[in-house]
C-alpha cells in the first residue's frame, strides 16, 4: 500500500462530510421559504374572509335601504287613502299598499338570512386570524429551529474545513492534484478501493500488475484506475492478489 493511502482515506471520509454538510447548509433557505409559504396560505385566508364580510356588509346596506325605501312609499300610499274621491282610486291604492308590504316582508326576510350570512363572515374572520396567529407562532419557531441547526451544521463544517486543511498538508501536493482531479470527475469521490482484481469504482477490471502494486507493502507508487481515475487502494480486509488461486483471476 502507497504510504499516501491512509492520508486519502482520512480526507475522503472528511470530504464527504463537507459535503454533506454543504448539502444540509443549502436546504436551510428553501425549508425557511416554505415555511414562510405557508404564512402566506394562513395570511390570504383572512384577506379572502374580510372580504366576503365586506361584500355582505354591502348588500345589507342595500337591503336595509330597499326597506326603508317601501316603508316610506307605503306611509306615502295610506296618507293618500284619506284624499281619495274614487272609489277605484282607492282601490289602486289599497293595492299599491299591499304590494309596498310584500316588498317589505320579502326584503326582511332577505335581511334575517343576511344578518346570518354576516355572522357566519365574522365567524370565519375571527377563526382564520386565530389560524394566522397560530401559524406564526409555528413557523416562528420552524424558523428558530431551521436557524440553529444551520448554525450547528456551519460549526461542525468550519471544524471539518480546518481537519481537511490539516490532512491535505501532510499529503504530497502531486498526490493531492491526482485527488483533487478524480474527486472533481466524481462528484467527490477520489478513492476506489480494488478488490478481486477489480476497480470499485466503476467495476472495470484492473491490470494484474495494476492490481498487485495496490497491495505491495512497499509501493511507493499511486495506482489509479485506468478507466474512471480514481486512486485505488487495498480493500479491508485484504484480498491480496493470489498466484493464480484467486477463482475470478482464474475465470479470466
Ligand atoms: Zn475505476
Amino acid at each position: 500500500m502507497h504510504p499516501a493511502i491512509p492520508l486519502l482515506l482520512e480526507l475522503q471520509k472528511t470530504d464527504n462530510e463537507i459535503a454533506s454538510l454543504r448539502a444540509n447548509l443549502d436546504t436551510a433557505p428553501k425549508r425557511i421559504r416554505e415555511a414562510d409559504a405557508k404564512l402566506s396560505g394562513a395570511r390570504a385566508a383572512v384577506v379572502s374572509a374580510k372580504d366576503a364580510l365586506a361584500q355582505i356588509v354591502a348588500v345589507r346596506k342595500k337591503t336595509e335601504f330597499e326597506v326603508t325605501e317601501w316603508r316610506e312609499r307605503a306611509k306615502k300610499f295610506r296618507a293618500q287613502t284619506a284624499a281619495v274621491k274614487t272609489n277605484e282610486a282607492y282601490k289602486a291604492l289599497l293595492h299599491e299598499i299591499a304590494n309596498a308590504e310584500m316588498e317589505i316582508a320579502k326584503a326582511e326576510d332577505t335581511q334575517l338570512e343576511q344578518m346570518m350570512a354576516a355572522e357566519e363572515a365574522e365567524k370565519n374572520v375571527k377563526t382564520t386570524e386565530a389560524a394566522l396567529r397560530e401559524s406564526e407562532q409555528t413557523i416562528a419557531a420552524e424558523r428558530k429551529e431551521i436557524e440553529n441547526r444551520a448554525r450547528e451544521v456551519n460549526r461542525k463544517l468550519l471544524a471539518d474545513i480546518s481537519v481537511r486543511d490539516r490532512i491535505a498538508a501532510q499529503v504530497p501536493e502531486k498526490i493531492l492534484d491526482v485527488y483533487s482531479r478524480a474527486a472533481k470527475r466524481h462528484h467527490g469521490v477520489a478513492l476506489a478501493a480494488a478488490v478481486n482484481e477489480q476497480c470499485r469504482g466503476c467495476g472495470m477490471r484492473l491490470l494484474p500488475h495494476v492490481y498487485q502494486v495496490v497491495y505491495k507493502p512497499e509501493n511507493l507508487e499511486l495506482q489509479t484506475c485506468e478507466t474512471c481515475g480514481c486512486i485505488l487502494y487495498p480493500s479491508e480486509p485484504a484480498t491480496p492478489p493470489s498466484s493464480g488461486a484467486n477463482p475470478s483471476a482464474a475465470s479470466a
